[in-house]
C-alpha cells in the first residue's frame, strides 16, 4: 500500500484498499446532508436513496425526513452494503409569530428515545388529521380526490406534496409546485394549516433525544440577522444550513458570516425529495465534509450533558 501518484497522494487504488481496511477511517469526501425518502415526501424509498447517493459519488449523506426517523434503518442497511454512510436526521417544520415557518434540521439524534418517538408520532397523527381536512375542503369544492389516495401516496408522515401528487393524477395540476401555487400555498382554496408548533419547542425535542439543532433554508427569513437567530441560538440552536440548494455564493457568504457570529455549525445539503421536486439534485450542493466531525462532536459533547426532557402538549 505505498502507491503515491506524482503529488505524494495516495492514489484511487490506495484509497480504495484503505476504504476496504476500515471504512469508519477514510473521512467522507462528497457529503449530502439535507435529503428526504418515502418515509416522509420524498419520492425513492430510503434504500432507493442510498442507491442513488452510491451511483452519484456521495460517501455519506443524513436522511431527513419530515417528523419520522422511520427510513433510517433501511437506509443505513443499504448503506453498510453499498459503502454509504447514512447519519440519522430528522426536520421539522415550525412556524414563526405572526407568519412565517422556519424548518429545523435535527442531526446524530437518538432514535431509541422513546420521548422523541412518542413526539414525533404526536406531529405524525396531527398531519393526518389536516391532510384529511384538506382533502375535505377540496372536496368541498367538486374537487374529485380522496383521503384514500392521498394516505396510499403518503406512505409515512403526510404532508401536502401527498396531497399535490393526488392533484396531478386527477389532472388538476400539472407538477407539484403547480398544485401548491394553485391549492395548496396559504390562501388557496386547499389550504389547512399545519398545527403551530415554535421554532423553540423543536429545538428541545431535537435536544432531548441528543441532536444537533440546525436552522434549515433561512435565507429569506425576515428578521433573521438581529431577531430570529437570537431567540433560536438561547433556544439550543446548534447549526445554519449555509449550504443549500441553489443558493448564490454571496447567500452562502452572508450565512456563513453569520454562523461564526453565532457560534453556528454551517451544514448543507440539497433538500432532494426526486426528480423534479426541487432544483438541486442529490449531491448537487458543495458541502465541505469537516461539518460531518463538527456536528459529530457537538452531538457527543451533548450526551455528556443532561438534556431536559421534552414532551410535546398540545395548545388549543
Ligand atoms: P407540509 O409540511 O405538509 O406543510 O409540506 C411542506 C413541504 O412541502 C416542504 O417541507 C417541502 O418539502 C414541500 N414543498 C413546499 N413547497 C413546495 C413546492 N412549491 N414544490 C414542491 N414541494 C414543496
Ligand atoms: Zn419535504
Ligand atoms: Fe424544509
Ligand atoms: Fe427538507
Amino acid at each position: 500500500m505505498n502507491q503515491n501518484n506524482d503529488f505524494g497522494e495516495p492514489t484511487v487504488g490506495m484509497q480504495a484498499d484503505m476504504e476496504r481496511d476500515d471504512p469508519s477511517a477514510a473521512p467522507p469526501r462528497r457529503i449530502d446532508l439535507h435529503t428526504h425518502s418515502t418515509a416522509s415526501d420524498g419520492l425513492y424509498a430510503p434504500s432507493e436513496l442510498v442507491r442513488l447517493a452510491h451511483e452519484t459519488g456521495l460517501d455519506l449523506i443524513a436522511l431527513t425526513d419530515h417528523d419520522t426517523t422511520n427510513g433510517l434503518d433501511e437506509a443505513q442497511t443499504a448503506g453498510a452494503t453499498l459503502g454509504v454512510t447514512v447519519i440519522p436526521g430528522i426536520e421539522i417544520n415550525t412556524n414563526l409569530e405572526p407568519r412565517g415557518e422556519a424548518h429545523i434540521l435535527g442531526y446524530f439524534l437518538d432514535r431509541s428515545d422513546t420521548g422523541l418517538q412518542a413526539n414525533l408520532k404526536l406531529l405524525r397523527d396531527l398531519r393526518e388529521r389536516r391532510g384529511e381536512r384538506m382533502v375535505e375542503k377540496l372536496r368541498a369544492q367538486g374537487i374529485n380526490i380522496t383521503w384514500e389516495r392521498v394516505r396510499q401516496l403518503g406512505q409515512g408522515a403526510v404532508g401536502r406534496p401527498h396531497v399535490a401528487r393526488a392533484l396531478m393524477e386527477g389532472g388538476y395540476a400539472s407538477s407539484v409546485s403547480d398544485a401548491f401555487d394553485r391549492y395548496l400555498n396559504p390562501g388557496m382554496p386547499g389550504f389547512v394549516p399545519r398545527y403551530r408548533l415554535a421554532p423553540a419547542e423543536a429545538i428541545r425535542m431535537i435536544r432531548a433525544a441528543r441532536g444537533v439543532p440546525t436552522l434549515a433554508h433561512p435565507a429569506y427569513i425576515l428578521g433573521l440577522d438581529d431577531l430570529i437567530l437570537p431567540a433560536l441560538v438561547s433556544a439550543g440552536l446548534g447549526g445554519l444550513e449555509c449550504y443549500y440548494g441553489q443558493y448564490d455564493e454571496a447567500t452562502v457568504n452572508r450565512l456563513l458570516a453569520l454562523a461564526d457570529r453565532y457560534g453556528l455549525i454551517a451544514t448543507g445539503g440539497s433538500d432532494y425529495h426526486g426528480p423534479n421536486i426541487h432544483p438541486t439534485p442529490l449531491g448537487g450542493r458543495y458541502v465541505p465534509p469537516e461539518v460531518v466531525e463538527r456536528l459529530r462532536t457537538a452531538a457527543d459533547a451533548a450526551r455528556k450533558t443532561p438534556a431536559p426532557p421534552f414532551t410535546l402538549t398540545l395548545r388549543g
